[in-house]
Parts: C-alpha cells; structure tokens; sequence
C-alpha cells in the first residue's frame, strides 16, 4: 500500500469515527433530555400528590357545616396542647358549648335555617380567639375550645365576650331576628389532671348551665 492510499485509509477511519461519535452524541443528548423531562414530571406529580394529600387531610379534619375543625382535628389538637402543658407548665383552659334549645330553631325553622345558625354560631365562636386558641364542632351543637396561656379568670372573660356576641348578634330568618343563647362549661387544666378529667368537668358544668337556667358560663 503507497503512503497516500494508506492516509487516504486513516482519514476515512477517522471519519466514520467522528461521525459514529457525533450520533451517539447526538443520542446521548436526546436521551439526557428525555430523562429530564420525566424527572420534572414526576417532580411535578409528586407536587401535587403532595398538595391532595394536605388538602385531604384537612377536608378529613374540617367539619362541613361549619368549616370549623371537627372532632378529630380537636382530639389530635387536644394531645398536642396537653403534652405542651405538661411540659411547660403555661395555664390551659378547656370550654364546652352547647346552644340552649337548638332543637326548637331546628322544629321551628327547619334544618336548612339550623344548619345557618350553627355557621353563624361557629364564626361567633372564632371571634375573640387569638391565633393559638382552638375552636371544634365537637358534634351535633356543641363545641369545644381550647384556650392556650389562660387561667380560669382569663377564660372566663373570653368565654363572656363569645356569650354576649352569640346573644347580641342572633340568628336571622326570612327577615325575622331570632334570639339565640349559648351555654358554657369551662375548666382549667390542674396539676396531676388527665384530657378526659378537664373534659368530665367542664361537661359537668355545662350541665349545671344549663339546668341553673342557660345563657351561662360556670367554671368547675
Ligand atoms: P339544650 O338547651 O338543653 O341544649 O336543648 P337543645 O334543644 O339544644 O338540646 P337537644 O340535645 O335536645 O337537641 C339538640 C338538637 O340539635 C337536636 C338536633 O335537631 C339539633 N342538631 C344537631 N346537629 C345538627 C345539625 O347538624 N344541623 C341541624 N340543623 N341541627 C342539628
Ligand atoms: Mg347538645
Ligand atoms: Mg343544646
């Protein structure tokens, strides 16, 4: 083979080569960015899988009547706020609701103007409360609040500012104001207390509202 041939013979290796190396190149490149593309996918969809998860597990804790948070945000809240307590020692109050004679605006109105009132009712309940303060519907037309850093006097005061808003303020139906009164029970958690026995009292002195006469608060 004459030296020419013998170059002519390289240059064309080396071309096939290049060549060969710019479509791989080529392939990497494209492969490279379909791999992106389906990672920004998948971090999309693991987004918003994300964002239904939380708002799946607020609708679980959300009451849908009153938007309020319902008996199981109250239970998880409850946990959380008396392992606080334990630990820190700050003042803890709980507060049981229940509307005084609901069942006749229910007989009298029907359920739709009773599903209004326990919507105003519940947005009563939310005023006067600072951020880290708690409001549930507990069921049917009671709630319960947890009241963080407050005495029994301090509650107290809280628990008389939402009575009279609830009184003042009424419900309304077809043009026709009507009186609306709210009961309370309340109790500060003590030394040696468990959730259940703040909550036993503080039931027990609703009762003791309601039986002395409604549109009270008694503290036990
Ligand atoms: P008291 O002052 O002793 O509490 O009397 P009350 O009538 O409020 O109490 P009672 O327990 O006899 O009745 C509660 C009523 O609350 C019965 C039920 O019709 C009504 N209620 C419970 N849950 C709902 C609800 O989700 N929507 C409506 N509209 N009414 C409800
Ligand atoms: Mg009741
Ligand atoms: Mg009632």
């Amino acid at each position: 083979m004459g030296a020419g041939k013998h170059l002519a013979a390289i240059e064309a290796h080396v071309g096939a080569f290049v060549t060969n190396e710019n479509v791989r190149h080529q392939e990497a490149g494209q492969l490279e960015e379909q791999l992106r593309k389906r990672l920004e996918e998948v971090q999309n969809e693991s987004r918003e899988l994300r964002a239904r998860m939380i708002e799946a597990h607020r609708q679980a804790a959300t009451d849908t009547v009153t938007g309020l948070p319902n008996r199981l945000a109250y239970e998880d809240r409850l946990e959380q706020e008396f392992a606080r307590w334990k630990r820190f020692g700050e003042p803890l109050s709980l507060l049981v609701w229940d509307i005084d004679d609901f069942k006749r605006i229910n007989d009298r109105f029907g359920h739709h103007a009773g599903d209004k009132a326990l919507r105003i009712i519940g947005q009563s309940l939310l005023l006067g409360l600072r951020e880290t303060d708690f409001v549930a519907r507990f069921g049917g037309e009671e709630f319960v609040m947890l009241l963080t850093g407050t005495n029994r006097e301090d509650a107290l005061m809280v628990a008389e500012t939402v009575r009279k808003e609830v009184k003042e303020s009424g419900i309304h139906s077809v043009g026709n104001r009507v009186d609306v009164t709210i009961s309370c029970g309340m109790s500060e958690f003590t030394q040696g207390d468990t959730p259940l026995e703040v909550f036993s009292r503080a039931d027990r002195a609703l009762y003791e509202a309601k039986r002395s006469g409604k549109d009270r608060i008694i503290a036990r």
